[in-house]
C-alpha cells in the first residue's frame, strides 16, 4: 500500500499463530486497522482507504461522504448561521429529530437541526426487526437511509457539538452549544433522546470505548475468547449476556440485588449457559489498570471486603436516562426526568415541542420516535402560522402533498 500516511505490516497467519488467535483469523486476507477494526476478505483499494479513514479520522470520513452525496446532487443541507433567526430549531439527530426535519422542511419552515451525532441510539443497534417494511435492517444502514432522506431538504445543520442550555428571551428561544455558539429560533422541537446510565465510579469516562461498552449486540465479537463482566439485572443485561455467550470465554453477570427484573425465560436461558457466572448483591466500585482496562473491583452491596475480577471488558446495562439536562430549569419534566408532552407534542411552554425517547411518551421505539417527530413538526408549523412567525406558504391541512 503506497502511502506516506499509512504504515502496514503483512503477516503470514500460519506462521504467527498467537496473532492469528488474538485477532480471530479464520480466513485471509484479514485487515486489522489500529488493532480494533476488522475487514474480512479482499477489498478494492479505494474501499480499503475509506475504511481506514473511517477508523482513524471519523470526522474527515463523514465530510468526504457528505461531499460525495452533494456531488451526486442529493444533498441540499446548508451551513448554520448564528446571526439568523430560524423559524424552528430541532435539537437531536436521532429518528425523532430526523422525522421532524423532513416534516418541517416539507412545510417550508426555515429549519435548523442541531445534533451531537446523526443516528442516536439506532447507531448502537446491530439489527432491527420491528421497523415496518424493513425487517432485519442494520442500525447504521437505517441511519444512513434516514440521513439521506433528511439531506434532500434545504435545512441548516449544526452537527458535532452539544447543546448545553436552552432559554427563552423576550422574542426567541436561544440554544447554546458547548463551544459557545448560540442559535436563535421562534420555536424548538426537542428530540435529544436517551443515553446509557453510568455507574458513577472513578475513571469511568476515561475507559468508555476502551474496555467499557454499552452495546453487546454491536461489540460482542470483539470479546471473542475473552473474559467480560455485564452489569445489570434487567432484560438489557440478560440480553447482553446472551449475546456474549457465543463469543466470550467467561461472563460475569453482576447485579446489586438478589432479584432480577428480566423475563424469567431469558434468565433461565442465560443461567444454563456454561460460561456465565451470576454474582448477585455485588456492586462495581473501581476499575483496575492505569492506561489499559484490566478488570474491576467489586464489593458486596452492603458492606464487606472488595474482590478483584480480572476481565477484559465491562458492559454497562443499567438503564437509559433522558437527555433533558439542558432544559431542566425551563420545561416541565416528570419524576424520571422526561419532558412532559401532550398528544400534540406540546410542552408547558408555547412554541416548545418535544418528541421521542426524551419525552414521557408511552414506550420508546424507533417507529414511535419517528411518528412523534412528525407530529411535533406539524404542531410547530401550526403554531408558527397562528403566531405569524413563518414565511411558509403551506397551510395547515396541506400535509398530504
Ligand atoms: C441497543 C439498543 C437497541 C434498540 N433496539 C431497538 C429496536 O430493535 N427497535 C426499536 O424500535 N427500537 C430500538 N431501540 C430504541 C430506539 O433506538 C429508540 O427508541 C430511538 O432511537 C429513539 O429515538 P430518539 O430520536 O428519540 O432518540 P435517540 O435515538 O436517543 O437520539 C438522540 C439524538 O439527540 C442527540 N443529542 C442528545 N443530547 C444532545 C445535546 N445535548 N446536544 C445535541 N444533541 C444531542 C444525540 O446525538 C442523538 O442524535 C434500541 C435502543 C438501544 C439502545
Amino acid at each position: 500500500m503506497a502511502s506516506d500516511h499509512i504504515r502496514a505490516d503483512m503477516v503470514d497467519a500460519s506462521e504467527f499463530s498467537t496473532l492469528s488467535q488474538k485477532y480471530n483469523v479464520s480466513g485471509v486476507p484479514k485487515t486489522i486497522i489500529n488493532g480494533s477494526q476488522f475487514i474480512e476478505g479482499t477489498q478494492p483499494i479505494d474501499r480499503l482507504f475509506l475504511e481506514i479513514l473511517k477508523v482513524v479520522h471519523p470526522e474527515e470520513f463523514e465530510k468526504l461522504k457528505s461531499e460525495v452525496r452533494a456531488a451526486r446532487g442529493g444533498r441540499r443541507v446548508r451551513n448554520p448561521n448564528p446571526e439568523h433567526i430560524y423559524e424552528v430549531a430541532i435539537v437531536g439527530g436521532g429518528p425523532a429529530a430526523m422525522s421532524a426535519g423532513v416534516y418541517a422542511a416539507r412545510k417550508e419552515l426555515d429549519t435548523l437541526m442541531i445534533a451531537q451525532e446523526i443516528g442516536g441510539q439506532v447507531n448502537y443497534t446491530a439489527s432491527i426487526d420491528n421497523y415496518l417494511g424493513l425487517p432485519g435492517i442494520g442500525g447504521k444502514e437505517l441511519t444512513e437511509m434516514f440521513r439521506e432522506h433528511v439531506e434532500r431538504y434545504p435545512i441548516a445543520q449544526a452537527l458535532g457539538d452539544e447543546v448545553v442550555s436552552i432559554r427563552r428571551d423576550e422574542e426567541h428561544y436561544v440554544v447554546t452549544l458547548k463551544k459557545g455558539v448560540g442559535y436563535r429560533a421562534h420555536s424548538v422541537i426537542y428530540c435529544s433522546g436517551k443515553e446509557y446510565r453510568r455507574l458513577g465510579i472513578p475513571r469511568e469516562e476515561q475507559f468508555i470505548g476502551r474496555g467499557i461498552a454499552f452495546c453487546a449486540t454491536c461489540d460482542a465479537p470483539l470479546y471473542k475468547d475473552r473474559r467480560v463482566a455485564v452489569v445489570g439485572g434487567g432484560n438489557s443485561a440478560f440480553t447482553a449476556a446472551r449475546d456474549l455467550v457465543n463469543f466470550a470465554s467467561e461472563i460475569y453477570l453482576i447485579h446489586r440485588r438478589d432479584e432480577f427484573t428480566a423475563d424469567p425465560a431469558l434468565i433461565r436461558q442465560v443461567s444454563k449457559a456454561g460460561n456465565v457466572k451470576i454474582l448477585t448483591n455485588r456492586v462495581v466500585r473501581d476499575i483496575l489498570g492505569q492506561e489499559k482496562f484490566e478488570g474491576i473491583r467489586i464489593r458486596p452491596s452492603g458492606d464487606g471486603p472488595g474482590e478483584d475480577l480480572k476481565v477484559d471488558g465491562m458492559f454497562l446495562e443499567i438503564g437509559l436516562i433522558p437527555n433533558s439536562d439542558p432544559v431542566r430549569e425551563m420545561v416541565q419534566l416528570n419524576e424520571k426526568g422526561e419532558v412532559r408532552i401532550n398528544h400534540r407534542n406540546e410542552t408547558n411552554l408555547p412554541g416548545f415541542f418535544a418528541a421521542g425517547d426524551v419525552t414521557d411518551v408511552f414506550e420508546k421505539q424507533i417507529c414511535i420516535a419517528v411518528g412523534d417527530g412528525a407530529k411535533a413538526a406539524l404542531a410547530a408549523h401550526e403554531y408558527l402560522l397562528e403566531h405569524q412567525l413563518t414565511q411558509s406558504k403551506v397551510k395547515v391541512g396541506d400535509a398530504w402533498e
